[in-house]
């Protein structure tokens, strides 16, 4: 079917109200979880395929996390989409005030590659348990996945409630010409901004996931061994291609010496002595990726790690101390497993160059100083991150995702999501009888010292 019919469709289908009935809304969450657990292989097998993510990777970061979003939702849908109560003030009284979720209607959901099943699923777990309609554009870049998302759909939904469009760049094009009610993007902020003046034109609202350089800090206080052990796990995840792994560390001087030491150890321990040959690890999207971050390793000198291998487009961490601040690695987001170090002398150092770039996804301190902590914790802007860890943050429904800037903007992960995908829609009911005159004019000035009073 032609995308503008597509989309006509869906409208047709949210106006008969179907959407609305919360029960439908779970049976159909409770069918995706189904059909989820009957194409896990699937979906295994196609996530090492597309990127050679390594099966109990690939449960731990995308399937197991669409299966917990859907108990969430199945378990709460009823609780978040039921109105909810309002304080009245007494000018509106006699009165009942309600806060209704009214969902969007029909909502576009463009997915990225590098997690390519969780990052189209867990929106759509969201638009779906609010009620909407939704358009799925998964990542081109993982065709395998998308196929089986397209398949999971098809079982789960009518094309008119949730349908799948496979497809390049001109597939995302042609769908943003459309008139949608909500648009969720998760992608690069270039892209962002594309998908921005598309909403624009028809003023839709948008969540935005977008990327960026996240930094990671240790400071002298730190346990430095547990600090490499838990940013290296952040960068041996999807081989770094994780938008809130860490991008780059900053890093007291006085650790220089022991910084390879610890990166070495938990290096061993992660991924053994042969890591190009660990099924634990996985390879770069492509081709023009793995040269995007090869080329990388001629901007410093390589502390640690630092192995490639072309025939696999695997590559090490790589520990990467850079000389010059200018150089591209520090330019762009690295999005793969190179980690350059910058080592600095005072912590004021590091807010300011935090400071002078673009607001980070995500941001860690390593540190046991509690006046650091709070510092970076309450003066730092970033969209979220960890104290003591790496890419925790996001493995929670207890806590907004989102970014801030250039990362971002809105949020998702547990009721963060329904309410990106629902309008809070206000409504007060009035009683018919009673009424305060004092509202209606003509506003004598015995009036206007009522409602002054009031108002004051
Ligand atoms: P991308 O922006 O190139 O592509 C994402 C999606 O946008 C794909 O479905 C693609 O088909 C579509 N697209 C690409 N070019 C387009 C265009 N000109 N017009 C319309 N649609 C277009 O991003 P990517 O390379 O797939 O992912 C990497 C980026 O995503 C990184 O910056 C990363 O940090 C970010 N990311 C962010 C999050 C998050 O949750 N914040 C999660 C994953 C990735």
């Amino acid at each position: 079917m032609e995308i503008p019919q597509l989309v006509a469709q869906q409208r047709l289908y949210f106006n008969t109200d179907q959407t609305r009935d919360v029960n439908k809304r779970r049976d159909a969450l409770k069918l995706l979880r189904k059909n989820i657990r009957k194409h896990e292989k699937d979906i295994t097998r196609a996530l090492a395929e597309d990127l050679g993510k390594p099966a109990g990777e690939a449960y731990m970061t995308e399937i197991g996390m669409a299966l917990a979003n859907l108990r969430y939702f199945i378990g709460n849908v009823r609780r978040l989409a039921a109105d909810q109560k309002a304080t009245t003030p007494i000018t509106l009284q006699p009165a009942k005030s309600r806060i209704v979720a009214e969902p969007y209607g029909c909502c576009l959901i463009i997915a990225p590659w590098n997690y390519p099943f969780l990052l189209a699923l867990d929106p759509l777990i969201a638009a779906v348990a609010a009620g909407n309609c939704a358009v799925v554009k998964p990542s081109e870049m993982a065709p395998a996945t998308s196929q089986v998302i397209a398949t999971l759909v098809a079982e789960t939904f009518p094309p008119e409630w949730v349908t799948v469009c496979q497809g390049g760049i001109d597939v995302s094009e042609a769908l943003l010409q459309e008139r949608f009610d909500y648009i969720f993007y998760t992608g690069s902020p270039r892209v962002g901004k594309i998908v921005m003046q598309h909403a624009a034109e028809h003023l839709t609202p948008v969540t935005l996931e977008l990327g960026g350089k996240s930094p990671c800090i240790i400071d002298e206080t730190a346990d430095l061994d547990l600090a490499m052990r838990r940013t290296l796990f952040g960068k041996v995840i999807n081989a770094g291609q994780t938008c809130v792994a860490p991008d780059y560390l900053l890093v007291h001087r006085s650790l220089r010496e022991r910084l390879v030491e610890a990166f070495e150890k938990a290096f061993a321990q992660l991924l053994g002595d042969k890591p190009l040959e660990s099924r634990h690890y996985c390879r770069i999207i492509n081709r023009r990726h793995f040269d995007r971050l090869t080329a990388y390793l001629q901007d410093g000198k390589v502390l640690a790690g630092g192995d490639i291998r072309t025939d696999t487009l695997t590559i090490t961490p790589t520990l990467l101390e850079i000389g010059n601040r200018e150089a591209s690695v520090m330019q762009e987001e690295i999005f793969g497993p190179i980690l350059p170090v910058i080592f600095y002398e005072h912590l004021s150092e590091v807010y300011d160059y935090v400071r002078s770039h673009e607001k980070p996804l995500a941001l860690y301190l390593f540190s046991t100083n509690s006046d650091t902590i709070g510092y970076v914790m309450h003066n730092l802007p970033f969209g979220g991150g960890c104290i003591n860890d790496t890419l925790m943050h996001v493995a929670t429904r207890h806590l907004p995702f989102g970014g801030i800037g250039n990362s971002g903007m809105g949020q998702y992960h547990g009721k963060w999501g329904f309410d990106t995908f629902t309008h809070p829609k206000s409504v007060v009911i009035k009683a018919q009888a009673g009424d305060f005159a004092f509202r209606y004019p003509p506003y004598s000035w015995k009036k206007l010292r009522l409602i002054k009073f009031f108002l004051r």
